[in-house]
């Protein structure tokens, strides 16, 4: 790895020498398709070479031509696209890639049914490991029972949550393990089902479930690797080479880690520290020193990340005014002077802050926190970002520019979907829901437009949000309802935010964003040309090929067979 950098010192410079010279087998040619470079120097191009990892060269075919001999040619449908590789900017990659493979109890009904879903697992984990899973429903499963558990998973703690999150199920082992028994008195908010003696059935609600939950360990690390290897192989099928991992624990860098030392780790991961109200600055060394202990290639700690608020689903999003029929103007998870305090001398140590914040209230307190930090620092070169921006107080807009603040939006969940029209509009009223993800004021201010699934809340094909962005509209139904129009992007837009904007977030432009000379080939072909196409079609194209580092990561059906290049 470190020696394609060094031999990259010697290509940028001689590229133009280069040129002249026989072509090595470790050289790829696209040609044929439509060369979007994202580059406003020269924005588009008929042919692109790699080689060694770096892109030598972006031009006409004719500029390409000295690279074909001896190279791999891809020679590509002339409907085809090629773009710079794809960047997610908030990708809770390995957690969810872990999760996935938990167990899944959806549909199970009986004891037959929760064998077959169990024991296949159990076999694949540590002797000891905890069992762990979700997705059984009381409605499904009558009467769940920690003898039932039991009996297929013997003395092995396992722990099921419920569908809706509200319940969760608890073999004998597992209470055990946490200390419940017949003398354990409900917690606060919570409640611990018993039989006719007072023992606990097993089935523990609400804020009981924590007494389990909290005793989880980590994951074991067949079940991380075998997860991240699955979850990574998804995310390059859909174009994406880069990411930022917005909350990571230990375990989750290990993971990564791990990956990197056996050379699976394709992905460029950025990541960010959860930092909350109660550690305070000490998060801040402690994330200076997970920075200096992860600083590879393809693993970086550049962040903070700070859960300013909530969700307003739930009302515990924070607001500027109440919620519609409440006093309530949901809460803040920092006070405004703790989370000033925060990002300055975060910002002072060099980290990037990564903020959570959907309410208008939190919005406009993280803006205070950074021009804050600003004020107190001095003007840098910080990019501090805010995510998700579900509600944006119109006097707030103006501000991200001038602070340099990126905006870290998931534009695949701006369309009038059942969370929306039931469930948010309603709570907040007309006049503020004409603000909900307002992308394209944010765009008309100057802001800086970043990219970003926030998997596994949601799908992390770029392609689908790229078009929920320029049409605010269901993806599966295309002549549906249209959320607040005037917040649309363009194609290009998005385009923007999940090539070169994304780079910029991850302060990676010198390596990747655009298609330059000089830069990563890490570099996508899709099917169709996603701007000369109806925006309804967008997500429907594929992804041909993903090149990371000039090495095909993913080849897509469709995509022709490279010939050895003759001129
Ligand atoms: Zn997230």
């Amino acid at each position: 790895m470190t020696g394609k950098l060094w031999k990259f010192g010697l290509l940028a410079t001689s590229a133009v020498l280069l040129s002249g010279a026989i072509a090595r087998a470790d050289t790829i040619v696209l040609r044929g398709a439509r060369v979007l470079t994202m580059d406003d120097a020269s924005p588009e191009a008929e042919a692109i070479a790699l080689v060694d990892g770096r892109i030598a060269a972006v031009g006409s075919v004719k500029d390409v031509e000295p690279f074909v001999q001896g190279a791999t040619v891809y020679d590509l449908p002339a409907g085809a696209l090629v773009l710079p590789g794809f960047q997610d900017s908030h990708n809770h990659l390995i957690w969810s890639a872990a999760q996935a493979e938990d167990i899944s109890l959806s549909d199970v009904e009986d004891e037959a049914g929760l064998r077959a879903a169990i024991e296949p697992v159990m076999a694949t984990l540590p002797e000891g490991a905890w069992l762990r899973g979700g997705g059984w429903s009381v409605a499904v499963y009558k009467q769940p029972s920690a003898a039932d558990l039991d009996r297929i998973t013997g003395d092995r703690p396992a722990w099921f949550e419920d569908v809706d999150g509200h319940s969760g199920w608890a073999n004998s082992a597992a209470l055990k393990a946490a200390g419940i028994d017949a003398d354990t008195k409900d917690p606060e908010g919570g409640r611990i089902d018993r039989d006719s003696q007072g023992n606990p059935t097993g089935l523990l609600r609400e804020n009981a479930m924590a007494l389990v939950a909290d005793m989880l360990p980590d994951y074991p690390d067949s079940q991380v690797d075998a997860g991240l290897e699955k979850a990574q192989a998804e995310a390059i099928g859909y174009g994406v080479t880069a990411i930022i991992d917005p909350s990571v624990k230990e375990w989750m860098l290990k993971g990564y880690e791990r990956a990197e030392a056996a050379a699976k780790l394709k992905l460029r991961v950025q990541a960010a520290v959860n930092v909350d109200a109660e550690e305070g600055v000490a998060g801040v060394q402690r994330t200076l020193d997970l920075k200096t202990l992860y600083a590879s290639l393809h693993l970086k700690v550049t962040s903070i990340k700070l859960f300013v608020d909530g969700v307003i689903e739930t009302g515990t999003a924070a607001l500027l005014e109440s919620y519609v029929g409440s006093n309530s103007s949901g809460e803040l998870l920092f006070t405004p002077e703790q989370i000033n305090e925060l990002a300055t001398v975060a910002d002072k140590a060099g980290l990037q802050l990564h903020s959570h914040a959907i309410g208008d209230r939190a919005v406009r307190t993280a803006l205070d926190a950074y021009e804050a930090a600003q004020k107190a620092n001095g003007k840098r070169d910080s990019r501090h970002q805010i995510t998700h921006l579900e509600l944006v107080d119109q006097a707030d807009i103006e501000r991200f520019k001038p602070l340099g603040v990126i905006a870290n939006i998931q534009a695949l969940w701006a369309y009038p979907d059942t969370y929306i029209v039931d469930l948010t509009e309603p709570k907040i009223g007309q006049e503020r829901s004409e603000w909900l993800y307002p992308f394209g004021a944010l765009k008309r201010a100057g802001a800086t437009l970043a990219g970003s699934s926030d998997w596994s809340v949601s799908s992390m094909n770029p392609l689908e949000a790229i078009q929920t962005g320029v049409t605010r509209q269901d993806i599966a139904d295309p002549d549906g309802a249209v959320l607040t129009p005037q917040h649309k992007l363009d194609v290009m837009d998005m385009l923007r935010a999940y090539t070169v904007n994304g780079s910029y977030a991850a302060f990676d432009e010198a390596d990747s964003g655009t298609l330059s000379a000089g830069k990563r080939a890490d570099v996508i072909v899709l099917d169709k040309d996603v701007t000369r196409i109806a925006p309804t079609e967008i997500a429907s194209a594929k992804v041909l090929l993903t090149l990371i580092d000039g090495q095909s990561a993913h080849e897509g059906e469709g995509l022709p067979k490279a010939g050895a290049g003759t001129p």
